[in-house]
């Protein structure tokens, strides 16, 4: 069926939707699209530039700004800029604790494995809504400079993202009123822009480097009939070029006998030297001496010396090149290509390494910050069927998912996946002793199951009595090639198991399937709030139950005083839950989580941790 859609800008008719190709990077994000050359091509709206430096700053209105215009407010406003974001992407504080240094703004510290949530100015904001916001400047400046409205895309993860990552990318797309296709593995999209895979004869298998701002990664991935698979991946997702500025910074105030923790108290100057540090980083790909004043301070180095400043840094990578290698079974000479990705790739010293390694001169033609763009454009291209040559595999069309706390849809196969496909997530109760668990199957792209599509229920009965948050419930879907649905439920200490089958595409006309994906475009940003909500008043009360219940029991080891002053938190926290607002509940879960904290480590009690694990089923 073909669509026809007017441009508004221009008044002509438009024979095709564009779908764009969104690289949201950790450093820099920027959006691709397929011209009418039919050349995938890097968006610059009105000489804006290219990278959109994935920066959010929140002024005093709680209005985002994103961007070059946002990085200024780095040195004069920390706590409210937030960089780095997809660092924290579907990621629980435990995960991110260790390097919580690198920071400099507030993250909510509730100790659990819920997932983090960042705070500026008064308000509380999710990863996915801070992605959001720069996938909203991509959308506008994508919209602006192609004169159409753009509402789909294809958006680029790392190969190493797990399920959660992934989907809280594919929520930040919905957010920012974007229908996301596809997310697709940053190599792979490179590869793409390379065209490798685009011949679905072809048999390759390829490596891909990419050094980025703050993270590396390589992969191993094996292309054959059109699939890419990934054999491994390796890296470290805390080194990358600003290492490099920090070692040139470090440098210079050696050369110039300045302390490093006096000069770090002047936050304005401090990053001053950091940009010219970035800047003589980047001069230094392709001269061989730097050379500024900043005020009294020479900032002076040449190749050489920033050579054996980040030698070593280098040498990691190329070991992780090694244990990726390994952990695909292979060695450097079963790679046919070596592709170069990320802005520290231009380095010469970094692209020998690779090619020493290797042994052989990598793919570095294509400008590699902009290489997983484009190739997330060809993608889209694919997937909007405008080349016939390549296979477009079977997808399901609707997402596939379960019924969590607050009538919560949580998706464990998305839209779009190839089938066969499986998927699975773990569960917990959230009641002590409860020995049931009803499990309910939906089918759909709402946030709330009851605007969904329900497949089936099933109860998973004799979990063994144990404190809420502590059984461990493995959900596993498994679709197979004929469209059949294996649901499967075992409770993991007990061994208790439940699995039925079903038939999602039974009774589900196109038209359907059309309605239901319109519906979920329409309400797209009500429902993302609503489920805030519902996440946050669930977090809420979950917490009231477990510091009630940890009062009742530890009352001993509090004073008259403690024991008085949680009860008012807890009291606070129940007022706000009645509330609806977010941006409370939060505040006040924050307090007593906050308050009660040293009192849990007190009892030394795992209890109260651990029955905030995990995402809950009635
Ligand atoms: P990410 O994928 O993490 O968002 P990018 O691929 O955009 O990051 O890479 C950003 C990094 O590339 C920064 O550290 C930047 O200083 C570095 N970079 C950009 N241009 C050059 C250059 N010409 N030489 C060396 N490093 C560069
Ligand atoms: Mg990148």
């Amino acid at each position: 069926m073909a669509k026809i859609s007017i441009n508004l800008a221009t008044g002509s008719f438009q024979k095709e939707e564009i779908i764009v190709g969104i690289d949201l990077g950790t450093t820099n994000s920027l959006v691709a699209f397929i011209n009418p050359d039919k050349d995938p091509q890097v968006i610059n709206d009105a000489g804006k530039g290219i990278l959109v430096p994935s920066v959010v700053y929140f002024n005093n209105q709680n209005e985002a700004i994103v961007g070059n215009e946002a990085k200024e407010f780095l040195t004069t406003d920390p706590a409210n800029t937030i960089f780095s974001v997809k660092r924290l992407l579907g990621r629980s504080y435990k995960d991110v604790a260790e390097h919580k240094d690198i920071f400099s703004y507030k993250i909510i510290d509730d100790d659990s494995d819920a997932l983090v949530k960042i705070q500026a100015g008064n308000r509380f904001y999710t990863p996915i809504e801070l992605s959001a916001e720069i996938l909203k400047e991509l959308k506008a400046r994508a919209e602006h400079a192609l004169k159409t409205p753009v509402n789909r895309a294809v958006i680029t993860v790392p190969a190493y993202f797990n399920d959660s990552q992934r989907q809280a990318t594919r929520d930040a797309g919905k957010l920012a009123g974007l229908d996301v296709m596809r997310i697709v593995n940053e190599p792979t999209a490179a590869s793409l822009a390379y065209g490798i895979g685009l011949d679905p004869t072809q048999q390759k298998t390829i490596a891909v480097y990419d050094l980025g701002g703050g993270t590396f990664d390589v992969s191993i991935l094996q292309i054959q009939n059109g699939i890419f698979e990934v054999l491994a991946t390796n890296g470290n997702t805390y080194l990358g070029g600003d290492d490099f500025d920090r070692s040139i910074l470090n440098y210079w105030l050696e050369k110039n006998n300045l302390d490093v923790n006096v000069v770090a108290q002047d936050n304005i100057l401090m990053q001053t030297l950091r940009l010219q540090a970035e800047a003589a980083k980047k001069a230094l790909s392709t001269q061989n001496l730097y050379n500024e004043q900043v005020g009294e301070i020479w900032c002076t180095i040449d190749k050489q010396t920033f050579e054996q400043l980040i030698a070593v840094k280098v040498e990691e990578t190329i070991t992780a090149c090694k244990n990726a290698l390994k952990d695909a079974g292979l060695t450097a000479s079963d790679i046919d290509e070596v592709i170069l990705v990320g802005g520290s790739t231009r380095t010469p010293f970094v692209k020998q390494a690779v090619e020493n390694f290797f042994g052989k001169k990598p793919q570095d033609n294509i400008n590699p910050d902009e290489v997983v763009a484009l190739g997330a454009a060809i993608q889209a291209d694919v997937l909007a069927g405008n080349r016939s040559d390549i296979l477009l595999l079977d997808v399901t069309p609707l997402s596939l998912g379960i019924e969590t706390m607050g009538g919560l849809m949580d998706v464990i196969i998305a839209r779009n996946s190839k089938v066969p496909t499986k998927a699975g997530r773990q569960y917990t109760t959230s009641i002590d002793g409860q020995v049931n668990m009803k499990i309910s199957v939906y089918q759909g792209e709402r946030d709330l199951v009851k605007e969904n599509r329900k497949l089936a229920e099933f109860d998973l009965k004799g979990i063994p009595a144990m404190p809420a948050g502590l059984p461990k419930v493995d959900i596993n879907f498994l679709l197979n090639a004929d469209g059949i649905l294996t649901v499967q439920a075992i409770e993991l200490r007990s061994g208790v198991k439940q699995e039925i089958e079903i038939t999602p595409s039974y009774g589900l006309s196109d038209d359907t399937v059309e309605k239901m994906l319109m519906d979920s475009i329409t309400h797209a940003k009500s429902d993302v709030a609503q489920r805030m909500l519902i996440e946050a008043r669930s977090e809420g009360e979950q917490l009231v139950y477990t510091a009630e219940g940890f009062i009742k029991k530890h009352a001993e080891h509090l004073t008259e005083t403690e024991v008085a002053e949680t009860v008012a938190h807890i009291e606070a926290l129940k007022n706000a839950l009645s509330s609806l607002e977010k941006d409370i509940i939060l505040k006040k879960a924050d307090e007593l989580n906050e308050f009660t904290r040293p009192f849990a480590e007190r009892v030394m009690d795992a209890a109260i941790y651990t029955a905030m694990k995990g995402k809950k089923i009635e």
